[in-house]
């Protein structure tokens, strides 16, 4: 970015969340990521003073708080800069048009000339292109993978079936999406080569906002919102077909199709189980957590599960792939919001008397390695001081980021007869690919969302109840 003003014909839109919207440069490997507010905040004066401040934390948590929690070699942290503002609203412009109808609740961030500078890793590798066939970039946002295991739940129905699962028919209801999703994120963390190949392959049904794929930085699968969704699997295997079966790329057909689709979920899986250091082996679970990983809304076939059983030594997670990192700082919630809202109550009602306090306990940062510290105390007998609930609210707001990111792997075709390191490399039947994994949107999630979250389990487990007629 530095150098020459920028322009807006050299950026184009790439993407957006709840919280930011992403565009990318048309050659380099870099995006900008802005910040989104309400449309109707028609001059965000107060939230506009605070945007280099909330961008800075974002960066401070990612660098100090997550990257050393999920590993050095799958965070990248980006930089805040800042921009003319005349660039920032032509951009704005420009883009407006491809922003999906869903998303338009929200404007991009064009007042405060701030924004985040993070390189783009959908075409990661293809800075040192070495192939002419450009990057793939698959992006798996993989949800909690985990069951609750705290004391505090009473709610029986949350021991037996996962937050997705029970969520998924609360967004059906609501419109959000059109149908249910046979993905179960419990699957894809458990490890085991089928119900991870069931996962991905439910995925690849109803991507809704958990898959999308790439294709030299562009979209080539997966959904904007319900209205707006690339979902032809005979068209991606059209896309792919010249990756996985570089020799006969004529083929086509269901046959191919389906033989394509097979491939890319067994390169998906070989990426998530990859260990970047040396391989130490999986992590045994024991009986206590291969019940929790387990969900009973899972829709793998049972008979699938049976088979499984002979084969539940290769069912954990290798330490250090990651998913395993990403399930580790996931399980950070030990109590739940069932036993982390009444600590919330706690330090509300602590702030009422001792609002300076706010800053003491650290509940908006600063992101730094005090607060880095203060995750590795687990111990949860509470002392009932106020120290006690802000520690644990930390460590739940952390594990909360960890169930919202998501997962980048980008895949560079490669020669198969050349030789290379072989620890970033992945063989196929006829083809080899040079990777990397990355996690991305890595935010902070504020310290007044537990309230909300508190309200939002309560809806979904009552409606899941209800349309399900399970018992609580
Ligand atoms: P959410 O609603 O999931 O919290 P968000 O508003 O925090 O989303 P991001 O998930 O960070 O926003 O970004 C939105 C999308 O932009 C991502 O899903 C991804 O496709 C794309 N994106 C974000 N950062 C990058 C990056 N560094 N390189 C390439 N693409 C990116
Ligand atoms: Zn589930
Ligand atoms: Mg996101
Ligand atoms: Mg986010």
């Amino acid at each position: 970015m530095e150098g020459k003003e920028p322009e807006e014909d050299e950026w184009k839109y790439h993407g957006e969340g709840n919280r930011s919207l992403v565009v990318s440069h048309v050659q380099h490997c870099q995006v900008l990521r802005f910040l989104k507010f309400p449309a109707e905040l028609a001059q965000p004066n107060k939230a506009l003073e605070e945007v280099p401040r909330r961008l800075n934390n974002i960066v401070d948590f990612s660098k100090h708080v997550m990257k050393p929690l999920l590993g050095e070699n799958f965070v990248q942290p980006g930089e805040v800069i800042q921009l003319p503002l005349d660039f920032v609203c032509q951009l704005a412009l420009k883009i407006k048009p491809e922003r999906p109808g869903s998303r338009c609740n929200k404007v991009m961030d064009t007042f405060s000339g701030y924004t985040l500078c993070l390189p783009d890793l959908t075409k990661f590798q293809s800075c040192q292109r070495i192939e002419r066939r450009p990057p793939l970039c698959i992006e798996i946002k993989p949800k909690c993978g985990f069951i609750p295991f705290s004391s505090h739940v009473t709610k029986e129905i949350k021991q037996r079936v996962c937050r997705y699962c029970m969520h998924q028919h609360l967004k059906v209801a609501n419109g959000k999406w059109k149908r249910i999703s046979k993905y179960c994120p419990l699957d894809l963390f458990s490890g085991n080569k089928q119900r991870m190949y069931f996962a991905l392959k439910s995925l690849l049904q109803e991507a809704q906002n958990n898959l999308k794929i790439f294709k030299n930085g562009e979209l080539i699968f997966g959904c904007k919102d319900d209205q707006d969704c690339l979902m032809d699997l005979n068209e991606l295997a059209n896309h792919l077909k010249a990756y996985f079966f570089p020799a006969n790329g004529v083929v086509s057909g269901p046959q191919c199709t389906r033989t394509v689709i097979k491939e890319l979920i067994h390169v998906i899986s070989m990426a998530l189980l990859s260990n970047p250091k040396a391989p130490t082996g999986a992590v045994k679970r024991n009986r206590d957590s291969e019940k929790r990983s387990y969900c009973e809304a899972s829709h793998v076939p049972r008979e699938a599960l049976r088979n499984g059983i002979h084969s539940l030594e290769n069912s954990d997670l290798p330490r250090d792939s990651v998913l395993w990192r990403i399930l580790q700082v996931q399980m950070l919630d030990m109590l739940d919001i069932d036993g982390v809202y009444p600590l919330y109550q706690r330090v509300q009602q602590h702030l009422e008397t001792s609002p300076k306090d706010r800053i003491r306990l650290h509940l908006d940062g600063p992101y730094d390695e005090d607060f880095y510290e203060s995750l590795s105390d687990l111990r949860s007998e509470d002392d009932g001081t106020v120290e006690y609930a802000a520690r644990k609210i930390h460590q739940y707001r952390v594990a909360m980021t960890a169930k919202d990111c998501s997962i980048m792997i980008a895949l560079s075709p490669y020669p198969v007869e050349e030789g290379h390191e072989p620890s970033n490399e992945i063989q196929t039947s006829r083809a080899c690919f040079v990777f990397s994994v990355s996690i991305l949107d890595l935010d902070p999630k504020p310290y007044e969302n537990i309230a909300h979250q508190y309200n939002l389990d309560g809806k979904i487990i009552n409606y899941y109840v209800q349309k399900t007629k399970t018992k609580m």
